[in-house]
């Protein structure tokens, strides 16, 4: 494991990064033209490309690559008793104080301790009320009567979804514990102070795998799944010493919690959590058996129908805020000199070729002469296997910049020695090195190329 950083010394700032995904149609303010919608965004054509990639590349490596994980997709709306349950409705709270004199409302535990004894505006220098507790989950009414009776939640974490299901994916699909459910969804959080672009939104997707194992082999599989997740992000090409674990101190634990460390990235504004692998023990389970009058127990038919109630292993990470910080890590900018012209430089986003929105673009030199529909021609035949992209306008080195802007790995120019001789020019966006390729080998070569792909700066 490389060491982690004191600091940030990555190219990326915040204003850049939301500026280039607005820009080249990642993200984009949620109601734009109305002035914006705090604490929402809407994924643009390559945005949801990345985020679609990246819950791929979790899934695969969450149930796929297990014998003994399988998924769901459970409601966002459920029984408002689940949320009593989870102990959502007493303690999902944030504690809340407003400036009487400029109005800035703060999340308490983000104040300065001094300012806040002294209740002190951070801001303003004004006065601040007193703190007060403000639960963070969005509550609506299902029906036509706007009744107590009536009150849904909009889930605020999709782990829930998961518990209440257990024991009917037990059943159905003959699970044995050891056993995960994976499960990639919308969750919702009234956050009260929505920052740093998407990074806490009050409207987010969750990745999230519960694992469920007999009471006493918890802490291994605990050990087991932080080595796994650590080992999923090497794995995906990400700056190994921008991540770190920090472990949950008596403070910080949830009160049902055994044991937590979150992963924590170096983003331009500093660590953050990424993502959460808490041993959260047989309190969810006990619980829903407590508020629904169901056994929830595991019974062990191998075993003398020994019956228990599971420990869950969670690993939780934050699918939009794994997008961020997949765009921070990628970005770069360094100065070329390509062309013979030493002043120019490139923004170039390395994503890992399996993360990238498009995976290969077609360039013909000129669009004429058969160039443009020879190129398309080889666009049609990559399609089936690749997201590609097609570009004929401008010079062909603005052309890679746009790409190299976009994260697109590989270029395929189509020039007149391709008409004569069947080669193409395949250009690698990190190197920038070209090299001819007969057309026929295009396919091949790519798949290699992105199964042995090691990213180089
Ligand atoms: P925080 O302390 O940052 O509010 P949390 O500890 O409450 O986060 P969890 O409840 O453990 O977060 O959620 C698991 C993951 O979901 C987090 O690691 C994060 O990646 C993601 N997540 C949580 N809240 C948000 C949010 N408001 N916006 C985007 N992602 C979020």
């Amino acid at each position: 494991m490389d060491s982690p950083l004191d600091e940030y010394t990555g190219k990326a700032t915040m204003e850049k990064i939301t500026s280039l995904a607005k820009r080249r149609g990642f993200v984009f303010q949620s109601s734009e033209i109305y002035g914006g919608q705090n604490g929402a965004w809407d994924y643009g054509p390559l945005g949801i490309e990345l985020k679609n990639r990246i819950a791929g590349a979790w899934w695969k490596e969450m149930t796929q690559l297990h014998d003994n994980i399988v998924g769901l997709d459970a409601a966002i709306l459920m029984h408002p008793r689940t949320w009593e349950a989870s102990g959502h409705v007493e303690n999902f709270t944030d504690p809340l104080v407003d400036c009487k004199q400029c109005k800035s409302r703060f999340r308490a535990d983000m104040i300065p301790e001094d300012k806040l004894a002294a209740k002190i505006c951070p801001d303003c220098g004004g006065g601040l009320t007193d703190t007060r507790k403000f639960n963070l989950m969005f509550k609506t009414n299902i029906g036509p009567a706007e009744d107590t009776a009536s009150i849904i939640y909009l889930r605020p974490e999709t782990a829930q979804g998961i518990y209440v299901n257990y024991k009917n994916i037990i059943q159905s699909n003959r699970m044995k514990i050891p056993f995960g459910i994976a499960q990639i969804g919308k969750a919702f959080r009234n956050e009260i102070v929505t920052k740093n672009f998407i990074f806490r939104t009050c409207e987010f997707e969750q990745m999230e795998m519960q694992y469920f194992v007999k009471p006493g082999a918890d802490e291994e599989c605990f050990n087991e799944w932080r080595k796994r997740r650590w080992a999923y992000y090497e794995k995906l090409g990400v700056k190994m010493d921008h991540l770190r674990w920090h472990q949950h101190g008596p403070d910080e634990l949830a009160h049902y919690a055994k044991d937590a460390y979150d992963i924590q990235y170096l983003f331009p504004m500093g660590w953050r959590e990424l993502e959460g692998v808490h041993n959260r023990t047989d309190y969810d389970l006990g619980r829903h058996t407590q508020y629904s009058g169901k056994d929830m127990q595991y019974i062990d038919q191998d075993n003398n129908n020994e019956r228990y109630i599971p420990y869950i292993i969670e690993t939780s990470a934050g699918l939009t805020r794994n997008v961020l910080m997949i765009l921070c890590d990628a970005y770069d900018e360094e100065q070329v000199a390509d062309k013979g012209n030493d002043d120019d430089w490139r923004t170039v986003l390395r994503f890992h070729p399996t993360l990238a929105p498009i995976t290969v673009a077609v360039l013909p030199l000129m669009k004429k002469d058969g160039l443009a529909e020879l190129a398309q021609d080889i666009r049609t035949e990559l399609k089936e296997d690749y997201s590609t992209d097609y570009d004929q306008s401008g010079a062909i080195g603005r052309r890679y910049r746009r790409q190299d802007e976009a994260g697109t790995p590989f270029c395929i120019t189509v020039d007149y020695q391709s008409k004569e001789d069947g080669t193409v020019t395949l250009r690698f966006r990190d190197s920038m090195e070209q090299i001819r390729v007969p057309r026929a080998e295009l396919a091949a070569r790519l798949k290699q190329e992105i199964k042995t792909y090691k990213r180089i700066k």
